[in-house]
């Protein structure tokens, strides 16, 4: 499930808009303050955000700069006037697309969709696979976390890129290796718990309290997302 974060400090708002996510299978989260979003992304980046611009502490606005320091996400600004969408569009804040209030939901969730579906492709272009802080490139064979770069051997790399390829959803070993041997993995089924536990374990040295990789028991093992 893809997990959408939502900074809005008017509570009735923000629970009409989990709602509908939620209901549309989106995991999300709400934030009601500007200031506190920049933290959070750093710690659990989400699929997407929508962005309220009046906010407490911090405008809208300035978190977007902000974010587009150091985050590629995906940005839905909400704002209350549809004047602003013009001056907003000359200001290149780096948002990928603008809501005026009042919005319906449904709309909401077709231009999130829509975003999203974007994002993806772009990233099947360029051949990159990104879930969160991890960053796969198929034709460099090269995996940054968090732009740190994760050293892996052959088989480690194509089980990430396997996970990867389908954030949450539950392996079992035979369908690992199933595959893996897509991408000339030789090994056996028993082979693959030690190949895990070492990718697990470099994952962890960069990213010491997630638990990036599941073992779902009596079944296999699954990317958990987010982490
Ligand atoms: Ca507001």
């Amino acid at each position: 499930m893809k997990h959408i974060l939502i900074v809005e400090d008017e509570i009735k708002i923000a629970n009409l808009l989990r709602d509908y996510l939620t209901d549309s299978n989106y995991t999300v989260s709400c934030i009601e303050r500007g200031d506190k979003v920049i933290p959070y992304v750093k710690q659990t980046p989400p699929a997407l955000i929508l962005l309220d611009i009046m906010l407490p502490e911090m405008d809208g606005m300035a978190v977007c700069q902000e974010l587009r320091k150091f985050s590629k996400v995906p940005i839905i600004m909400l704002t209350a006037k549809v004047e602003e969408i013009d001056r907003l569009l000359g200001l290149e804040l780096g948002a990928d697309d603008y809501i005026c209030k009042p919005f319906s939901p449904r709309e909401v969730i077709a231009r999130v969709k829509a975003v999203l579906r974007r994002t993806v492709s772009e990233a099947v272009e360029d051949n990159k696979l990104v879930v969160g802080e991890i960053e796969l490139d198929k034709n460099t064979y090269q995996v940054n976390i968090a732009g740190q770069i994760l050293k892996l051997t052959p088989s480690e790399f194509t089980f990430l890129r396997i996970l990867l390829q389908s954030p949450n959803k539950v392996f079992s070993r035979q369908q690992l290796l199933e595959q893996a041997r897509d991408y000339n993995f030789d090994g056996y089924e028993r082979t693959i718990d030690s190949h895990i536990k070492n990718l697990r374990k470099k994952i962890m040295v960069i990213l010491p309290d997630k638990e990036v990789i599941s073992t779902i028991y009596g079944v296999g093992y699954k990317l958990k997302y987010p982490w």
